[in-house]
């Protein structure tokens, strides 16, 4: 996430992780050894264990190719649909571009201020849910409209909704694991 205001680059010791004059938080691979607790440090769980060398890692947007001269990451490169962009722009611009696109961050109340931004996260922090509502009536099946259909988690109610006169229904949730049920 390449934080402003990164935890990792203040729980390191040594200075082990900075960020760069281009805004790429690094992990100084000798001064972070032995630092495990930089793991932790990352709201984000961007950070891993290297147990072989002892050395905390994470992606640092290909710093290294980007020295010498790269105009993109590998991943960025890489991506057959082009999902992935990486700018190299003003504050103001960037500003520009996040009202323009609605992007948005993940996870805006850890508030370490990140600098990689989403455009239609709501598709992968919500959840899309479909359903259709049909009633047998002397052998012949048929929706059943304005039923009521409440979505539960652990036992405790989340939505409720109507079907309409399709018997169908939906809902935007926040995960999977919830379980519908009719109305009585
Ligand atoms: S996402 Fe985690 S590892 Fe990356 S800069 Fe922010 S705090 Fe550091």
């Amino acid at each position: 996430m390449h934080c402003d205001d990164a935890p990792c680059i203040k729980n390191a010791a040594d200075n082990a992780v900075y960020k760069s004059d281009d805004g790429i938080v690094v992990i100084d691979p000798i001064k972070s050894k032995g630092q495990q607790n930089l793991v932790k440090s990352c709201p984000y769980g961007a950070i891993w264990w290297n147990a072989e060398k002892e050395i905390p890692q994470k992606c640092v947007f290909c710093a290294h190719l980007l020295d010498d001269g790269w105009q993109k990451s590998r991943c960025v490169q890489a991506c057959p649909t082009g999902a992935l962009r990486m700018l190299h722009v003003e504050d103001s611009e960037m500003e520009g571009i996040v009202q323009d696109e609605k992007l948005e961050i993940l996870h805006p109340e850890y508030q370490p201020r990140p600098r990689v931004c989403y455009k239609n996260l709501y598709r992968y922090t919500k959840c899309f849910i479909a359903g259709s509502v049909a009633q047998a009536h002397d052998g012949i099946e048929d929706c059943v409209n304005g039923e009521t259909v409440i979505l539960y988690q652990d036992g405790k109610k989340l939505q409720e909704t109507k079907t309409d006169c399709f018997g169908d229904l939906n809902l935007i949730t926040w995960n999977l694991t919830a379980a519908f049920t009719r109305s009585a």
